[in-house]
């Protein structure tokens, strides 16, 4: 599929509001990898798919999930907003004919994040938190890192998603808190 045949199909797909978003997401990648080093045409990818499951209907993403049948752990099946980001490395495979795996998994890990995250994953999660139609208290702090500092953005992002998860007395899935924890170290160690 080309880029073109990308944005038609998202832009049917996905409601107003998340196709602009994706479009946000996308250049902020862009922009990130630049300036980190990343490789521009899989932030390209990644940034613009990475809610390509996010579907307006709860039916559809029912649907999806019979159909190509993600793997997907216990705890997201309970912790249904994350959902849509493996589901996301499903459809992208299948019905955008992504094969590479370091695209895949930065849908697959945008919401949760995990341990060992690569520059593109890294990218991928502070991206989808500071394209511009992201409006919440803290942004600006982590529009800035993003400018200078991948790790200290990231972790940032990460302490955020932490807090707002704990203020609404939710799940926080073991793969964020690995990744908090996974930081917290190489930060110690002095490897950030
Ligand atoms: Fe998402
Ligand atoms: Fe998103």
């Amino acid at each position: 599929m080309n880029t073109e045949q990308i944005l038609e199909k998202l832009k049917t797909e996905l409601s107003e509001k998340r196709y602009v978003h994706s479009l946000g997401v996308r250049d902020e990648a862009v922009r990130m990898a630049k300036l980190f080093g990343a490789d521009e045409e899989k932030a390209y990818i990644a940034g613009l798919l990475h809610d390509c499951a996010k579907y307006p209907s709860y039916i559809e993403e029912e649907n999806k999930l019979i159909k190509y049948k993600p793997e997907i752990d216990s705890l997201t099946l309970i912790c249904r907003p994350v959902l849509h980001a493996p589901l996301g490395a499903a459809v992208a495979e299948a019905e955008y004919g992504i094969k590479d795996c370091e695209i895949l998994n930065a849908i697959r890990f945008h919401t949760t994040a995990k341990e060992d995250m690569s520059l593109l994953e890294k990218i991928i999660y502070v991206a989808d938190m500071t394209e511009p139609s992201r409006d919440f208290e803290g942004v600006d702090i982590l529009r800035e890192l993003s400018g200078s500092d991948i790790d200290k953005a990231f972790t940032e992002a990460l302490r955020q998603s932490l807090i707002f998860n704990l203020k609404k007395k939710t799940i926080i899935h073991t793969d964020t808190l690995k990744a908090w924890n996974w930081m917290c170290i190489n930060n110690r160690r002095g490897n950030i």
